[in-house]
């Protein structure tokens, strides 16, 4: 099973609310809240409280990862129009640098081909 809280982990501190984030999602399995800085009119992280280092462990939760896919098309549906971009960096090559798993919904406006 996935640890529950790692204490050097900035999202599991996030999760834990020992660091300040705007939150505008939270139920018994994720949290959503505001990326610090946004890369599109809305810019939300959906964020499993488990920590799972990627979308990879992840995905060995299925009900978890479409739970995660679902609250993101929520936010998308209260923030915007409904239409949104999901992004799970992968690796820190892809551009992962928080290795606890995190979907970016990037809504709001035309989005640039190749944003993030
Ligand atoms: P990654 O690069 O791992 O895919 O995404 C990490 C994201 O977390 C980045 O978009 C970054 O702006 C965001 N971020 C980093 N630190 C904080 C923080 O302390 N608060 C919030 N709200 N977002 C953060
Ligand atoms: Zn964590």
């Amino acid at each position: 099973a996935a640890p529950r809280h790692d204490p050097d982990c900035l999202f599991c501190r996030i999760i834990a609310g020992e660091i300040p984030s705007e939150r505008v999602h939270e139920d018994d399995r994720v949290i959503a809240f505001k990326d610090l800085h946004p890369q599109a009119p809305v810019h939300v992280l959906v964020v499993p409280r488990a920590h799972r280092r990627d979308v990879t462990e992840l995905a060995e939760d299925p009900e978890l990862l479409a739970h995660t896919a679902q609250v993101a098309a929520d936010v998308a549906a209260e923030q915007a129009d409904g239409e949104f971009r999901l992004i799970f960096n992968t690796g820190a090559s892809a551009g992962q640098s928080v290795f606890h798993v995190h979907a970016h919904v990037l809504a709001g406006g035309k989005l640039a081909e190749g944003a993030l």
